[in-house]
């Protein structure tokens, strides 16, 4: 592959040097690289990359004003090259015109190397010129179109580099992984499952403290004075890093992607399900509190008489009522239950209130549910969450319509609604000890929060509305909530 010294006979170089002005030299750096491919006297070492640059820029007319090399084989294999940048910053200084090389593989390593160096060199116009194989004119329209069409390539192969990234962190996600590439969550260790005792008290204590009604400045200062500091190189905690801390839904064991619950994670969990939604409703973060329908004490909990949930929703006369839930009602016969909220839930309050003072309360209502109940309960919570998440894609590709994608995601939406309130609800401790062990368990009852006292219910009983009748007025307790069929206790 020797060439002639006569400039039609060197090869490959389809594009040649930018237009210029005649009475100009054209400025060119040459660049020499043995990569580890290429041995030692291998007749495309340096001194043979350097020799065929010099042959072509005398037959061209070039004046090598400057000759960088690097080996590849030397200990920096893979980092910098330092005759490569001295190049590039020539070019960006506007001292050269066009740069030789021997091939552009020489020049480029990697696709990336490429990408930035074809940008760099379009911008200022340099034009790379090869002993062998092709060249590229980046001063003509044509030859940056076909550099752009290498970048383009470049792109879209780190694109689907990333795709697949994303759907392997979707899929870790969906599956409870701790994700091992992202940064190391505050509050774990380094294997992102075991909890750091400093960190983790941080979180727990945190969340206490909200509960209590502490402000985040409190928080920061007793962060500030445990000695914890925040990841990622921040100096000091802000309100802001604080609150986006506290607001992550890995804190209670939930694995979340792209904001979406998908699953309980495999790592240990700091705060319950109850605290962190407080927490986040506290912390005014809409998306992480109770699914919709839990605003109201009933809705979503309790059953219409034909076995369907009842929604929590306003009333022609602006008062809120329960109604059995049209999209999820089915085929099921009627009467469906229509009552106003506010009846339902005093009487069902005075029930659960006389439930928990009751003297045999805290023998009989302190019941740990069997472990693989709440297993299962996980795991389907775990799946609804995924095929909720897939829901919208669905939907977006055309494969389900409009009306299955409301009744789906009303329907996926209830039932992990109603999971979170069986797997929060078992959290006696939290719950139903507090409200037990109050000297005055009604005030006590006050004091908690309507998810709160969902969670209670959810724990005490099953509800069952049954409709008033027509025309009926006044609520009547005994046909609502009929002896032996309205309450049904479970503990
Ligand atoms: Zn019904």
């Amino acid at each position: 592959m020797s060439d002639t010294g006569d400039g039609s006979q060197v090869r490959g170089s389809v594009i040649i040097a930018p237009v210029r002005d005649e009475a100009q030299p054209v400025r060119a750096a040459a660049y020499q690289r043995i990569s580890e491919i290429m041995t030692a006297g291998d007749e495309h070492g340096v001194n043979n990359q350097r020799a065929d640059q010099q042959r072509t820029a005398a037959a061209r007319g070039y004046t090598i004003v400057m000759s960088e090399a690097d080996n590849d084989l030397s200990a920096f294999t893979g980092r910098r090259r330092p005759g490569y940048e001295k190049i590039i910053a020539a070019a960006q200084r506007g001292e050269i015109d066009i740069i030789l090389v021997f091939q552009l593989s020489r020049f480029w390593r990697n696709r990336v190397e490429r990408a930035q160096g074809i940008k760099i060199l379009s911008e200022a116009r340099i034009s790379i010129v090869a002993t062998r194989g092709p060249s590229l004119d980046l001063s003509t329209a044509y030859g940056r179109a076909m550099a752009g069409m290498l970048g383009e390539f470049d792109t879209w192969e780190s694109e689907v580099k990333g795709e697949r990234q994303q759907l392997a962190n979707e899929a870790a996600a969906v599956a409870g992984k701790a994700r091992q590439g992202c940064p190391q969550p505050f509050g774990w260790q380094a294997d992102r499952i075991t909890a750091d005792p400093a960190e983790g008290a941080a979180i727990t204590s945190a969340c206490a403290a909200l509960l209590r009604g502490g402000s985040v400045t409190d928080i920061m200062r007793d962060w500030e004075a445990r000695g914890v500091r925040p990841h990622q190189g921040a100096l000091a905690w802000t309100r802001t890093s604080v609150r986006q801390i506290l607001k992550n839904p890995r804190n209670a064991g939930i694995s979340a992607y792209n904001s979406v619950e998908v699953a309980r994670g495999e790592w240990e969990p700091l705060v319950d399900d109850v605290t962190f939604r407080e927490v986040t409703r506290i912390l005014g973060d809409r998306t992480r509190q109770w699914p919709k329908g839990f605003t109201t004490l009933l809705g979503g909990l309790a059953w219409c008489r034909c076995g369907n949930h009842v929604g929590g929703s306003a009333s022609a006369h602006g008062r809120l009522a329960y109604r059995c839930i049209q999209g999820t009602r089915g085929d099921r016969p009627g009467p469906h239950v229509q009552v106003i909220a506010a009846s339902v839930d005093e009487a069902v309050t005075r029930l659960a209130i006389g439930r928990l003072s009751a003297p045999d309360a805290v023998t009989a209502l302190v019941v740990i549910p069997a472990r693989e109940d709440l297993a299962a309960l996980r795991d389907e919570e775990a799946a609804l969450c995924a095929r909720l998440a897939r829901l919208g894609e669905l939907y977006a590709e055309g494969q389900i319509g409009e009306q299955d994608l409301i009744t789906g995601r009303a329907r996926g939406e209830q039932r992990v609604a109603e999971i979170r309130t069986q797997l929060t609800g078992h959290d006696v401790d939290s719950v139903l000890a507090p409200l037990i062990a109050a000297q005055d368990t009604a005030a006590e009852w006050e004091r908690l929060s309507t998810a709160q006292r969902r969670a209670a219910i959810g724990l005490l009983m099953t509800v069952t509305l049954y409709p008033s009748g027509r025309g009926a007025r006044t609520f009547r307790h005994d046909v609502v909530l009929p002896p032996g069929r309205g309450i049904i206790w479970k503990a």
